[in-house]
């Protein structure tokens, strides 16, 4: 259940599809990274081979951009649609609004980071908000903001680093998260408006 473009393995399941899996990932316990990858993304793990390691070690790729649709049907697989990381993001908290699930947000500048806060709490006041730390912290701060979420335990993990720096994060400290481990790009600052 996989197209592989420039040897990156996407997923080909719908949006509702993926969401389904995820939902049943986080009930069980499980760890899920989903990476939404765009042609960006494709073209940065051709370039960096840490990066590539990393994507190539998630457990989702999901085809965030037409461009992996069109990729696809140039190789004549076919995506069914498009699974967009800021969609993804919503319909993921409107999961957690439902089932009460704990949510850590990571990443931006603090100022994005708590206005993304303010309106994840708005539109979703069921999700429970465990933690949130902005994006802007040095190497030698890294291991005590990892700390701070393997303390929260939260079901969704939503991580605005930055390619590559996002996945590299995730990569680097899933074995200590459970749940959804996302990376998310400039999602905190389209939420905080
Ligand atoms: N960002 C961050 N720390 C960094 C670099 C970026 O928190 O060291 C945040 C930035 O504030 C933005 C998000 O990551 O909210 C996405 O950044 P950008 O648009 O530069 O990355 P890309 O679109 O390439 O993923």
């Amino acid at each position: 259940m996989a197209v592989s473009i420039l040897g990156v393995s996407f997923s080909d399941r719908t949006m509702d599809e993926t969401v389904a899996l995820l939902v049943r990932a986080v009930e069980d316990g499980r760890t899920v990274h989903v990476v939404t990858a765009n042609p960006e993304i494709v073209m940065q793990a051709r370039r960096n081979p840490d990066y590539a390691a990393a994507v190539r070690g998630a457990d989702l790729i999901v085809p965030d951009g037409v461009g992996i649709l069109i990729g696809a049907r140039l190789l004549g697989r076919a995506i069914p649609e498009r699974v967009a990381g800021y969609d993804l993001l919503h319909r993921l908290m409107a999961e957690a609004d439902r089932r009460r699930w704990r949510v850590f947000l990571l990443g931006a500048t603090p100022e994005a980071n708590e206005g993304a806060l303010r309106a994840l709490q708005r539109q979703y006041p069921g999700a429970v908000y465990v933690g949130h730390h902005h994006g802007y912290f040095g190497p030698d701060e890294e291991e005590a903001v990892v700390r701070r979420i393997e303390d929260a335990r939260p079901h969704l993990l939503f991580v605005s680093l930055g390619v590559p720096r996002q996945e590299l994060f995730i990569a680097r400290h899933k074995h200590r998260f459970t749940g959804v481990c996302m990376g998310t790009g400039g999602s905190f600052d389209v939420l905080a408006g």
